[in-house]
């Protein structure tokens, strides 16, 4: 059986302290499950105490982006060495907000997904197709674009230690969530890319996750579909008891 991957995605929210608080009121309370892996995605500034206040705890610290390089000339950006440098774990790459905000593309996230993998981080690769394109049918075939540039040129290994998080544009911060069908029918498209791409057994093993919306009342639901193995959260990740809902339904 896959496991289950809750992650939060605090996007730009919250001042250190509250970022600190978080972590001292959830990391007692996750459940002591290997089945479930609980992550919080935080802003920079706060990675270095969320690493160390996360430390003896299940609780995993991921970063939201990062530069595809090692170093170099490259203002106000930062580095997969820096995140690793830290102890994070984790990193989200290709957020539609990022793409849409920050003009990243397939390129950049396929850069950035190797770069990852270069310094033992794992990334959470977004996908997701906007409201035009669900409506003009295009769904299937954004994703599978999304999919095999994102992944492009990796081994079968990093491929299957990836997660992808499937995150419908339309239903990021709108309150619409996908129907667990809608959502599950595209996570298995995802999962039949992958195993075109790799094999069958690398993409069974293929975390995915979906994101939109994701809030304890409709996260059992979703879970319960058998191509979602997890859930990227925004809003309802940022309060500690929510989150920890949120994870207490993956270790069901
Ligand atoms: P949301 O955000 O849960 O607030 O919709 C999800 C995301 O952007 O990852």
């Amino acid at each position: 059986m896959r496991r289950k991957v809750i992650a939060g995605n605090w996007k730009m929210n919250k001042l250190l302290t509250e970022s600190d608080q978080f972590v001292d009121s959830v990391t007692g309370s996750l459940p002591k499950d290997d089945n479930v892996e609980a992550i919080v995605c935080a802003p920079f500034p706060f990675l270095p105490s969320l690493v160390k206040k996360a430390e003896g705890s299940s609780l995993k610290v991921g970063a939201q982006n990062m530069h595809f390089e090692d170093s170099g000339a490259f203002t106000g950006e930062v580095s997969p060495a820096m995140l690793k440098d830290l102890g994070v774990t984790h990193v989200v790459i290709g957020h539609s907000e990022r793409r849409e905000h920050f003009a990243e593309t397939d390129h950049s996230v396929n850069k950035k997904v190797h770069a990852a993998f270069n310094h033992g981080l794992i990334p959470i690769v977004c996908v997701g197709e906007t409201l035009e394109q669900r409506e003009a049918n295009e769904t299937m075939s954004h994703i599978e674009a999304q999919v095999r540039t994102g992944l492009e040129g990796l081994s079968d290994e990093q491929i299957s230690s990836t997660i992808i998080a499937y995150e419908p544009i339309w239903a990021i911060g709108t309150g619409k969530t996908a129907s667990s069908a809608d959502a599950n029918q595209v996570c298995t498209y995802i999962r039949t890319i992958v195993k075109e791409m790799t094999s069958e057994n690398i993409a069974e093993e293929l975390v995915i996750q979906y994101g939109g919306s994701v809030k304890p009342a409709n996260i059992d639901e979703l879970l319960e579909q058998p191509d979602i193995d997890g859930a990227l959260v925004g809003g309802a990740s940022l309060e500690p008891d929510s989150f920890l809902q949120l994870v207490e339904a993956g270790a069901k």
